[in-house]
């Protein structure tokens, strides 16, 4: 028997890692969390970037953190805590439109531009509940394996399908959104462009093909799976990472920053621990993969230790990543021209799109399509500092975007002779809308696929460690048969993002992962 230091190991202190970690430790287990980072977070961090002004680098929007995991890691009282963002905003040239969280509110709003689109939107949102509401309940399911033909295989797809009989409406609406686009979907239901622009906005999160593709409409129930409602973190998505951090010390789990793993070890088919980049060994029975399964698996892991035809399907597992974030200092908020207070019933757009119609969303992808970057980006300009100031020196404020369509590489060019005119093109949209704000801008900070895939190891800078579409979904993520947070190695696990359900701060996978670490436990 090895000489273990400890029960577990996670390699990567991302949102999900920490999770599992902090789930492991409540176990009573003896956890290591290794981030090669100086801090937690992964894409869920806040970090200072220029003088004095705070912003979340990445993710942004609270919406999917999963409140079973709020409640369970105890997080509020280890220092998380949501603000409201109200409501979402549309503005165009010389208009808005308000989704709010109150029906009647939305109701009026909708009916400004087209009645017969107000009266659809409740029945419209009816029915794509009734598919969320489902995707809610697969969320925490450990998907099956439908070719596993071994009885426990069978028992467990039985067992699915017993929990399920009831929902054939609900999975026939959600074949539908996988593959249908997102303009069909929508135009179903509705006729004004600047309603449907603003549910297909959702669209664009998820894939790297526009809304006008089969498959796209998914992504707007992939949106809306989240439960915890259009929110900030005070403080930013670090304090997320630092509560599930607390959560997990509380219960003896040790982390280790700047403490990057190079190899995960591997002998007679099982693991016995990790190699940092130091030269450092440190052993453990079970690893457990928070880093994407495209740098897992033939990189972290050597590739002689995995089966070629599983490695066939990583290395087909697409995880090009088309968006960009864009942090700005500014010293004024944007003002939206045609944004009114009284027409609206808000005192201001703190979260907005930019997107007026179908065709401006379409039209971003078509440059990305052979190569390009967008010369309209679509934006989603927030104002963090207006729901919380202490982002922000007195008196200034934060807008961050985040926005497509900017491909990981570019043909006949590089991103670094390409980058300030990506800047410009930004920028040009945002004074159309907005004019003036170029001229707030004191400092910012852009971050393309590569410097995210650079600075935190996510493949393609991909936001959710791998596409979502019907191909890498379910049993299928991040390949067939190892949808159950295993993998071909026994005692190595996956926790990260390219896992069921996907990407996102949801937290599900970081807590499905320790649901099947722990349940394999006196096996191994
Ligand atoms: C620009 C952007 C915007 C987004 N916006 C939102 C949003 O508004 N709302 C939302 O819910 N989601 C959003 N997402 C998606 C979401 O942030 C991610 O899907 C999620 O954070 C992934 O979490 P994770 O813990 O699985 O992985 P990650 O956050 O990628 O964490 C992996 C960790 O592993 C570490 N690591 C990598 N390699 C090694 C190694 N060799 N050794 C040790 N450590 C290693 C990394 O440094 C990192 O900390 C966004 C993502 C991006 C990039």
């Amino acid at each position: 028997m090895m000489d273990e230091e400890y029960d577990a190991i996670i390699v990567g202190g991302g949102h999900n890692g920490l999770t599992c970690g902090a789930y492991l430790s409540r176990a009573g287990k003896k956890v290591l969390v290794l981030e090669a980072k100086p801090y937690v977070g992964g894409a869920s961090v806040t970090e200072e970037f220029a003088p004095g002004f705070r912003a979340s680098t990445y993710s942004f929007v609270l919406g999917h953190l999963h409140p079973k995991v709020i409640d369970d890691l105890e997080l509020e009282k280890f220092g998380f805590e949501a603000v409201p963002m109200g409501e979402t905003c549309n503005p165009t040239e010389n208009d808005c439109i308000v989704f709010s969280s109150d029906p009647k509110k939305t109701y009026e709003q909708i009916a400004r531009f087209s009645k017969k689109d107000a009266e659809n939107y409740p029945k419209f949102f009816a029915r794509l509940q009734s598919t969320v509401k489902l995707m809610r309940e697969l969320q925490l399911e450990t998907p099956i394996n439908p070719f596993d033909k071994s009885p426990s295989g069978l028992m467990k797809t039985a067992g699915f399908a017993w929990r399920y009989r009831n929902s054939g409406k609900e999975f026939y609406n959600l074949i539908q959104s996988l593959s249908m686009s997102a303009n069909d979907y929508v135009s179903r239901w509705f006729e004004t462009d600047i309603v449907k622009a603003k549910l297909m906005f959702w669209a664009t999160i998820g894939g790297n093909v526009g809304p006008y593709a089969p498959g796209t409409a998914f992504y707007i129930v992939s949106h809306l799976t989240g439960q915890f409602g259009m929110r900030f973190a005070k403080g930013g998505m670090g304090s997320i990472a630092d509560a599930l951090r607390a959560s997990g010390e509380a219960h003896g789990m040790q982390v280790r920053c700047s403490a990057s793993v190079d190899e995960i070890l591997v002998e007679g088919g099982r693991t016995r621990g990790v190699r940092l980049k130091s030269g450092e060994d440190i052993k453990a029975r079970r690893v457990i993969s928070n880093v994407g399964a495209k740098v897992t698996f033939g990189n972290i892991v050597r590739r002689q230790h995995l089966p070629q035809d599983f490695m066939e399907h990583i290395d087909g597992f697409r995880t090009r990543g088309m968006g960009f974030k864009l942090l700005c200092a500014v010293d004024k908020k944007p003002t939206y021209k045609g944004f009114d207070p009284e027409k609206t019933g808000v005192d201001y757009p703190g979260y907005a799109h930019i997107c007026p119609t179908p065709e401006f969303l379409e039209r971003a992808y078509d440059e990305a399509k052979f190569g390009w970057y967008s010369s309209e980006p679509f934006l989603s300009p927030s104002v963090p500092t207006h729901f919380d100031p202490s982002l922000a020196p007195d008196g200034k404020h934060i807008v961050t975007f985040q926005g497509g369509v900017t491909p990981y590489e570019l043909t006949n060019s590089t991103w670094d002779r390409e980058r300030d005119n990506l800047l410009r093109n930004t920028f040009s949209v945002m004074d159309r809308f907005a004019p003036g704000f170029s001229d707030s801008v004191i400092d910012y900070k852009l971050y393309l696929p590569k410097d995210i895939e650079d600075d935190i190891n996510m493949p393609g800078g991909n936001t959710q460690h791998g596409e979502l579409t019907l191909d890498q979904l379910f049993y299928m993520r991040p390949a067939p048969g190892y949808g159950d947070y295993r993998s071909p190695i026994d005692g190595l696990y996956q926790c990260g993002a390219s896992t069921h359900p996907g990407g996102a701060v949801s937290a599900v996978n970081g807590h499905n992962a320790a649901r099947e670490v722990l349940k394999d436990w006196k096996r191994l």
